[in-house]
């Protein structure tokens, strides 16, 4: 199929050549023609699948007759409301907006928090037609008589299971609650648990119900493999990683913010290029950090779950959990940032003992083991090293000189873990085998 044969406006057809498309995906194929027909929708997608443009063409070419060049504002109402989770979401979707709409005469922005809200307001008093959004500051924008959603005829909630999760189900009670009772409703969902499914109950009506499929068979390029690794030992093996394969660009998740702050100050130390990308990072931080990492200046980005997600990064070969995330469906949204529009990418997860549960949670959902790969030799022996990148360099150049029988439990799954010696252990290490496993927190 083509997409000359969905039905889509010439203007709309310029835009989708310039970006090379040469055919649409499948959810294109399924969501393009049932959107210009005015129905609901409700679709399960997740990002890397094409589903912006899959809403975001259809939802132009529904606009083209009310497209003008008229001064006024009032002769350009927002028309159509998409509601992202996060700032970086919302700020790709607008992207696409500007991209696919480049050749119309729609206008269009994008709102979220963290960043002033003057110049926000100033683009809505001017009028746009298309207006992207995080919750949160959209209501602040209503509050402050900026934005007028009582025009809306199109509304696309992305990502509405992040949503969810996110806490925002009051906030979108509270939007959908300014809106005409009468548009169009679109809903795109990685997941669809209860609550979901209960939510588009109610605001959807008669939606068509698409199902792509989803990127843990989509993404058969994509290689998993694991390590079992001390937790003490992971930063070592992250950078003995990086360092050895020669990694040029490698997403990393933690589950906090903090691991995620001070995995990247140790980087930076052990002599990477790194940045941290996560929510309590300013606006300007979160698009510097990315920006960076797109051209390549940054080569390791530390990254929390609600911080990446949604996030397009084209080509990026390598992800890597540095924490294995506490619910098994946010592995599938982490490896979705890699194996992505046809290219091989290779998904790593360093697990420590008490993140066994969690693992064999991703195995049963992907319905497959994920095999475990022998420890790299400098890292079977010895003590976690104050700098992990240099010592692991060092360790190329000359054996490591502690090949000590007694500390190699400190790392398990290559070595023998019956032979663990607890006792000559160092403090540290004897501390963490007690203490009881940090707590996932998402961020
Ligand atoms: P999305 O799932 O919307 O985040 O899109 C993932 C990536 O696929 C983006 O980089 C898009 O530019 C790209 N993309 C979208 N549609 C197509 C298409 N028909 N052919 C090739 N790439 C596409």
């Amino acid at each position: 199929m083509q997409f000359s044969d969905l039905g889509l406006a010439a203007e709309l057809l310029r835009a989708v050549e310039e970006q090379g498309y040469s055919q649409p995906t499948p959810i294109q194929e399924q969501a393009i023609p049932p959107i210009l027909l005015g129905q609901d929708m409700m679709a399960g997608a997740q990002t890397g699948t094409g589903k912006t443009a899959a809403f975001t063409l259809p939802l132009l070419q529904r606009l083209l007759p009310q497209a003008n060049n008229g001064v006024s504002p009032a002769r350009h109402p927002v028309r159509a409301l998409i509601l992202a989770p996060t700032r970086e979401l919302a700020a790709q979707v607008w992207e696409s907006v500007r991209t696919y709409g480049q050749h119309t005469m729609l206008r269009s922005t994008c709102v979220y928090g963290g960043v002033s809200i003057d110049p926000q307001m100033k683009e809505l008093q001017a009028g746009v037609e298309v207006l992207v959004a995080t919750p949160g500051r959209l209501l602040d924008l209503v509050q402050q008589r900026s934005a007028n959603l009582s025009q809306v005829q199109i509304l696309v909630l992305d990502e509405a299971d992040r949503m969810l999760d996110m806490g925002f189900m009051p906030d979108l009670r509270r939007i959908i609650g300014l809106l005409p009772a009468q548009r169009q409703n679109l809903m795109f969902s990685a997941t669809f648990p209860d609550d979901i499914k209960k939510f588009a109950d109610q605001v959807l009506k008669s939606p068509v119900r698409i199902q792509v499929a989803a990127r843990n068979t989509v993404a058969e390029l994509i290689t998993h493999s694991a390590f079992k690794v001390d937790p003490l030992r992971k930063r070592e093996l992250l950078a003995n990683l990086v360092r050895l394969r020669d990694m040029r660009q490698v997403l990393v998740f933690t589950s906090t913010k903090l691991s995620a702050n001070r995995l990247s100050r140790q980087l930076e130390r052990d002599g990477f290029n790194c940045a941290a990308l996560h929510s309590d990072k300013t606006q300007g931080e979160r698009m510097q950090a990315l920006a960076d990492f797109k051209e390549g200046k940054v080569t390791v980005l530390v990254a929390t779950d609600i911080a990446a997600r949604g996030l397009d990064i084209e080509q990026l070969p390598h992800v890597i959990n540095y924490e294995l995330p506490p619910n098994p469906e946010d592995y599938i949204h982490r490896i979705g940032r890699t194996g992505r529009a046809g290219m091989t990418g290779e998904a790593i997860s360093l697990v420590a003992p008490d993140e066994q549960d969690l693992l064999q949670g991703i195995e049963k959902m992907l319905k497959k083991k994920i095999p475990m790969q022998p420890l790299p030799a400098d890292l079977l022996d010895g003590q976690p090293a104050r700098h992990a990148g240099r010592a692991a360099s060092r360790r190329l150049a000359a054996p490591a000189r502690e090949p000590s029988a007694a500390v190699q439990p400190a790392l398990f799954g290559a070595g023998d873990q019956t032979a663990s010696v607890p006792g000559k252990r160092r403090p540290q290490q004897i501390a963490a085998l007690f203490l009881p496993p940090v707590v996932a927190k998402q961020d």
